[in-house]
């Protein structure tokens, strides 16, 4: 990607001292850890509830919302995380981790953080498309459309009016929202080598 993108700033600090947490229960932070590291974040692997109070930022990974949401619970991060959120901090979850932040997931059986006014579907593109990729225009990001890697993906299937939606899948699914500093996306950008997303994410804190 030969793009020059300005670099944001996360409460005051610049995205080289910002200290992004990736949450490390289960899933593929590790691909977050080295894409936040790579723009030049200082980004950790978070498992205690304590180290939330160490971090400017939280990412959730994809992977199994399910095990995610019984290991945070086992691990009591969730009334901690919900503290952090109250107070601003900036939250992302990418596909599982979608799931783990919506305040509506029908049917699930584990905790869940449960901080964002959305409802989400799971696996909500079937069997037959258990994984796709689709190019999508993403509200606030420029340059050429953002390729979106799909994995079992979920759908954000209601949102209140103060979540703003940033990207839809031709079929009018929406595929990544906002509600003030909380994103959501039901697809991969840390599979991928574009950064924009994490980029994007990085800016929230500033706004
Ligand atoms: N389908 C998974 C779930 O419900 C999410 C898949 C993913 O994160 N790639 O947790």
């Amino acid at each position: 990607m030969s793009k020059i993108i300005p670099s944001s700033s996360l409460g005051g600090k610049t995205t080289a001292n910002a200290r992004v947490g990736v949450l490390g229960l289960q899933g593929d932070f590790a691909e977050h850890l080295s894409t936040l590291r790579r723009i030049g974040a200082d980004a950790i692997d978070v498992r205690r509830p304590e180290q939330l109070d160490d971090i400017d930022a939280l990412i959730i990974p994809g992977g199994e919302s399910t095990t995610i949401g019984k290991l945070a619970a086992r691990y009591e991060i969730i009334p901690k995380l919900r503290e952090r959120v109250r107070e601003g901090m900036p939250v992302w979850g990418t596909c599982a981790g979608a799931i783990f932040l919506a305040k509506d997931v029908p049917g699930h059986p584990h905790p869940l953080a449960a901080v964002m006014d959305i409802a989400v579907e799971r696996n909500a593109f079937g069997r037959q498309v258990d994984s796709f990729e689709a190019d999508l225009d993403v509200k606030g990001m420029s340059g050429e459309p953002y390729h979106a890697v799909f994995i079992r993906a979920p759908k954000i299937t209601k949102a209140a009016k103060d979540v703003e939606t940033l990207a839809t899948l031709d079929d009018g699914s929406v595929v990544a929202a906002r509600q003030g500093k909380l994103l959501a996306t039901s697809f991969h950008p840390e599979l991928t080598r574009d950064d924009r997303f994490h980029r994007l994410f990085l800016s929230l804190g500033k706004r």
